[in-house]
């Protein structure tokens, strides 16, 4: 068989996964049990989207990712590090390869555009100089490129607050390729938007998981965005991991066990 011809499946199967999580428990200090025994590996190339209804546990899921949150328990492996419990420099380094993708762009509002997708580049840069708004042409120009990416250049000069929304997710998305992620997690990006930019930003980032190979964990609410979006599916529930599969695996009776009562709100669009 050519080296075209091997199934992106087979394929995946026989690498080392670039994140593997495994009995991951995650505790808020108020004692609820958000995360509960969660494993699963994401490899390097794919999409994955991570599904539930609202209070599953998949912003937990990603927070605890990038280690916003630290694990009760359990372990996460990213590109071979186990970064479960890393802190200081390891976990600067660690936070430094994941994009981050919010619901609502996080983007500072009376700032450029091209402003807004220079501070991608922070990690990076010398904090003296960047509090002093500076950057170097090398960073500049790769701005332009990441808006070009994302096709809005033509707004790098404008105020980030004069764009729609789905023009500021597409900054946020140019944003997080500064830090040229191997990585990038997106949680709900789309839920602010209407069914069509929902669908263009969606766009962009399946471009950028293909053009560039960057690993994407997606969380979404919407199934057919699902299904057209991620190569593989994981659903969440009470914050256990209740479904792992193809998108084309959900049938009827998968939904109802994930969505239950609420199943018929996700197929809207
Ligand atoms: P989702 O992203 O699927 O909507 P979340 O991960 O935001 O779910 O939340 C999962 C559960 O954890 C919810 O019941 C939520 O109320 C709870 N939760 C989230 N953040 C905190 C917190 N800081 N302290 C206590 N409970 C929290």
């Amino acid at each position: 068989m050519a080296h075209g011809d091997v199934s992106p499946l087979i394929s995946f199967a026989a690498m080392q996964p670039f994140v593997s999580v495994k009995h991951l428990f995650l505790t808020y200090p108020n004692g609820y049990q958000a995360l509960r025994d969660v494993s699963f590996d994401v490899h390097a190339g794919e999409f994955l989207v991570v599904i539930g209804l609202s209070g599953s546990g998949k912003s937990t899921l990603m927070r605890t990712i990038n280690r916003l949150l630290e694990p009760t328990e359990g372990s996460i492996v990213v590109n071979g590090t186990d970064v479960t419990h890393v802190d200081g420099e390891a976990l600067r380094r660690h936070r430094a390869r994941i994009g981050m993708i919010f619901q609502h762009f996080n983007l500072i509002k009376r700032h450029s555009v091209l402003r807004n997708v220079l501070y991608g580049a922070l990690g990076s840069t010398p904090t003296w100089s960047s509090l002093a708004g500076r950057f170097t042409q090398d960073q500049q120009s790769m701005a332009m490129d990441n808006l070009n990416v994302v096709g809005i250049a033509d707004k790098a000069r404008q105020r980030a607050d004069a764009l729609s929304g789905g023009q500021q997710q597409r900054v946020a998305i140019a944003r997080a390729l500064m830090q040229r992620p191997d990585l990038l997690l997106a949680d709900e990006p789309v839920a602010s938007l209407d069914p069509a930019t929902s669908h263009s930003v969606m766009s962009y980032l399946e471009r950028i998981n293909r053009d560039y190979g960057t690993t994407v964990i997606c969380n979404l609410h919407f199934l057919s965005l699902v299904r057209q979006y991620a190569t593989r599916v994981i659903a969440l529930r009470n914050g256990e991991k209740v479904f792992e599969g193809l998108p084309a695996d959900i049938t009827d009776e998968w939904f109802r066990t994930i969505y239950g009562d609420d199943a018929a709100e996700v197929e809207i669009r």
